[in-house]
């Protein structure tokens, strides 16, 4: 489908979640000029190809497999226009986006755009794991289109690298296929999701998981016939035909990097205020592009909430973000979103921040503003879990040095 124009009021780029959610509160808010654009043939980003029945419980009420949960995000929007089959290849200044679609590229403009174009896992090559190029290696997002639109089974006994809620998934999708999970690899000497998920995985299925272990090479020439690991100093090779590598997100946020845009090299996504917008104004995001990563519910309501500050600010409602103040940062903070807070603080808007370790951490994580604690939490937190910071009374017309550290312990 192509635009019927090109010109809109608000242009939402990626037709997942957090975007198609966006695009269902702008209609209902009485802003009927949106298109949203979705380089894949069909809206409904991820969910679409992930069957377990991890969808829908807040939204909709109860739990539904991802493909039904996709279903029901599009059949919602009603008549907002559609473009799938549309890339968007380059964000310019004054709200102009290039595209690329069945007719060749083309360029649109829009008084503001929303980026919802989520997120990626790490694979091998993010993780610098050496050996061979065999066949057999794949994320898990990637086995799940294997196996849901493919319908074929790519391997027989599969390894799972990472630790994560989704890592715990993975388990349940290669088993559904037919697929053995030979055993989980972590880094740590704990699993990111918690403890108890891994030990009822060990004891439920006799999938084992390996703590605090080093996935050093991928072993195979045509196929994969083992990995190798090393553990406490010791190197061992688990024969398997598989390695799905599972969570270490990162926003899919290459458009925002070559572009104008202020990018944030620590949490990968773009930098924005408290109100989702970037550093051009013209700009908001939504989703998992803004940082790694959240579930489905929380970017549904992220949709929502960047409509409402778009509406804000074409009625120019929100306060301006020249003069916004950036939020500093320690280690091992990995990263902070939003990386900017624009004041006025609204007094009826619940402030929130996110925050992402760089390794285990113990201790007490603090929110200082001007110097006076404004938020203080003893913690006990893993990498890739993000730690959510509420403030409780910042009404403030004006700060000027916000700083967020960690006391270990
Ligand atoms: C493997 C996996 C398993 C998961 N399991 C669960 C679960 O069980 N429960 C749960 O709650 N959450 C789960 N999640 C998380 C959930 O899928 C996300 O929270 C949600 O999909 C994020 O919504 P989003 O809008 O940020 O991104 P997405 O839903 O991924 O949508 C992004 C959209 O943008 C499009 N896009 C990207 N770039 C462009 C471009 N340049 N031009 C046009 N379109 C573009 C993409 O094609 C995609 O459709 C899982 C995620 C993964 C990866």
């Amino acid at each position: 489908m192509t635009p019927s124009k090109d010109s809109y009021e608000v242009i939402i780029v990626g037709g997942g979640v957090s975007g198609l959610s966006a695009a269902k509160t702008l209609a209902d808010s009485g802003i009927q000029d949106v298109l949203v654009l979705e380089r894949e043939q069909t809206c409904g980003g991820v969910p679409r190809h992930i069957s377990n029945t991890g969808f829908g419980l807040v939204e909709f009420h109860r739990p539904m497999p991802g493909p039904e949960y996709a279903r029901r995000m599009r059949h919602r929007i009603g008549g907002v226009e559609l473009a799938t089959g549309f890339q968007v290849t380059k964000l310019l200044p004054q709200g102009t986006l290039e595209t690329a679609g069945p007719q060749g590229v083309v360029t649109l403009q829009a008084k503001r755009i929303i980026l919802s174009t989520g997120t990626f896992e790490s694979g091998r090559h993010n993780r610098l794991v050496s050996g061979a190029r065999p066949f057999g290696v794949m994320t898990y997002g990637e086995l799940a289109r294997y196996v849901h639109f493919a319908k074929m089974r790519p391997f027989k006994r599969a390894v799972i690298v990472g630790t994560e809620w989704v890592s715990f998934a993975a388990i349940h999708t290669l088993r559904k296929n037919g697929v053995e999970p030979v055993c989980m690899l972590g880094e740590y000497s704990r699993t990111i999701a918690p403890e108890i998920i891994a030990l009822a995985h060990e004891k439920i299925f006799r999938t084992h998981t390996y703590r605090g272990v080093c996935l050093s090479s991928i072993l195979g020439a045509n196929r994969v016939e083992g990995v190798e690991v090393e553990r406490e100093g010791k190197t061992q090779v688990i024969p398997c035909d598989g390695v799905v590598f599972t969570g270490k997100f990162r926003p899919e946020s290459h458009l925002v990097r070559r572009s104008h845009l202020d990018f944030d090299p620590f949490s990968g996504g773009p930098v924005t205020d408290q109100h989702q917008r970037l550093s051009d104004p013209t700009y908001f995001a939504c989703g998992n592009v803004l940082r790694p990563v959240e579930p489905s519910w929380t970017c549904f309501r992220e949709g929502v909430k960047a409509a409402l500050f778009v509406k804000m600010s074409l009625a120019d409602t929100l306060p301006a973000i020249t003069g916004s103040v950036p939020v500093r940062f320690l280690d091992p903070v990995r990263f902070v979103w939003p990386q900017r807070l624009a004041f006025p603080l609204q007094p009826e808007q619940k402030l929130s921040l996110m925050v992402s370790l760089r390794r285990p951490t113990r201790g007490i994580l603090r929110l200082k503003v001007d110097g006076r604690d404004a938020w203080i939490k003893p913690i006990n937190a893993m990498p890739e879990q993000l730690i959510k910071i509420i403030p409780k009374k910042l009404t403030l017309d004006r700060a000027e040095d916000i700083e967020i550290f960690c006391d270990e312990t």
